[in-house]
């Protein structure tokens, strides 16, 4: 007879069931996959943002949004400083990079997974992969088995861990959002958060693959401003990716119920027009007999001159000399330059999201122990919260804090 049955070994469950091994207690974790962790191991493009090496809480909280005031206690009991010294102490150094982003020094997702499996081994937590859980089975308000089949799993006590709907090929495809809902949890609806943008423009998938450190994107809803970001982005065969977006994705999902949505990119965002008109007169007066085609690429941002090109080409004749460019072209190009102009046709799905919002409420979970307010003997922990977050290390760090809080006390 087991203490504990955990249901699903991604990130939270293999750090929730090693916890309660710790601590003494007999733990099945069931795992539909063959092998367990695999959304874990594409974590960061298989480099894995442990965490965000943020050294004040609050400052560290705040990132949650509206979660920020739900989640002081279960940091308070496992927080950054904790991630750290968990994962150093297994031998296991974390190296800090820009924006504070924590990574295993090796980089590589593989070894935070394998630290997470020695975790599991040592507590003697008994492992039962391609066991998919297919039903749950309550009698008065407390869960009394769940079936893989019709086999039975038994337990006093139960920890849901299967995770949100992003990324369905590694095992993530909701199951325990429909579990959480018949047994009287709310469930929000998920939708992808940190999600690639798809956008309509030619010139944006021409430049597929290149990304630019400081640029400045604005969105307009309407035709109306509605905020502007300034990061890295990446152009890709669909549209528009990379910090910068991946974080603005869920201000532009709310645009996007307003209506259309529009943006520009401003390729010179700590140049203003009039500096940027006399770099492009420099560039010009050293070039006077070229055809303007030719010298696009000369004050352009390195790799976005196809683009450029291609944006230009329904507004100007490129074929025209440069000493024969008018003061209004000249103007044009600088405008353009300062605003690239872009439709966005949507989100990208859940296949290509990091991670979808939606899941149970945190009013319905103690958040101290992580337990439901609903169901007496469950705990819920992960993706299955529903905890809208950046990218940068901040999902993977939630799963380390409700895994342990809920390992610690179910
Ligand atoms: C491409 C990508 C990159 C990411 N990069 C980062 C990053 O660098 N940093 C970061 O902080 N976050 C990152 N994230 C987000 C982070 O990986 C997730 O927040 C985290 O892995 C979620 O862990 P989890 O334990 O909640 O659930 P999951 O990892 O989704 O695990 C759920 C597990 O439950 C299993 N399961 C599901 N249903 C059943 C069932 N019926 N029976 C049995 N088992 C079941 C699944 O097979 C799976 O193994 C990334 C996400 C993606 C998709």
């Amino acid at each position: 007879m087991y203490d504990l049955i955990v249901v699903g070994g991604g990130a939270s469950g293999m750090m929730a069931a090693g916890r309660a091994a710790e601590l003494g207690k007999k733990v099945l974790l069931l795992e539909k996959n063959r092998t367990l962790g695999a959304k874990l191991k594409i974590s960061g493009g298989g480099r894995c943002n442990i965490t965000n090496a943020e050294s004040d809480v609050r400052q560290f909280l705040k990132a949650y949004g509206a979660a920020e005031q739900f989640l002081y206690s279960a940091f308070a009991q496992f927080g950054v400083p904790e991630t750290f010294s968990f994962f150093e102490s297994r031998g296991l150094p974390l190296v800090v990079q820009a924006r504070k982003r924590a990574f295993p020094h090796t980089e590589k997702a593989l070894d935070v997974y394998k630290t997470l499996e020695a975790y599991l081994k040592k507590g003697g937590v008994t492992v039962q992969t391609a066991t998919p859980v297919t039903r749950v089975e309550t009698k008065e308000g407390r869960i009394t088995a769940v079936y893989s089949g019709n086999t039975a799993f038994q337990a006093p006590v139960f920890l849901f861990a299967t995770g949100s709907v992003s990324h369905p090929e590694t095992g993530s495809t909701g199951d325990g959002f429909a579990w959480l809902r018949k047994l009287g949890h709310r469930v929000e609806k998920p939708t992808p958060t940190i999600v690639p943008l798809a956008v309509k423009d030619a010139w944006v998938k021409q430049l597929s693959g290149t990304s630019l450190s400081f640029m400045k994107i604005t969105f307009f809803a309407e035709g109306k401003k509605a905020f502007s970001e300034t990061g890295k982005l990446l152009f890709t065969h669909f549209g528009l990716s990379g910090p910068l977006i991946l974080n603005c994705a869920h201000k532009v999902a709310d645009l996007l119920h307003s209506g259309i949505v529009t943006a520009a990119i401003d390729a010179y965002p700590h140049t203003d027009l009039g500096a940027l008109e006399k770099k492009v007169i420099a560039v010009f007066d050293a070039h006077k007999n070229k055809a303007l085609k030719n010298i696009i690429r000369e004050f352009v941002p390195e790799g976005t001159h196809t683009g450029v090109t291609t944006l230009l080409m329904g507004e100007l004749d490129l074929a025209k000399k440069v000493n024969l460019v008018t003061k209004e072209e000249r103007k044009k190009i600088v405008h353009t330059l300062k605003a690239l102009p872009l439709t966005i046709t949507g989100l990208m799905g859940f296949d290509r999201a990091v991670v979808a919002d939606g899941g149970v409420p945190l009013s319905e979970i103690d958040m101290k122990t992580m337990r439901s307010r609903t169901v007496p003997n469950l705990f819920v922990t992960g993706d299955l919260l529903h905890i809208n977050r950046p990218s940068g290390g901040y999902s993977l760090q939630l799963c380390w804090t409700t895994g342990f809080v809920a390992g610690t006390h179910a």
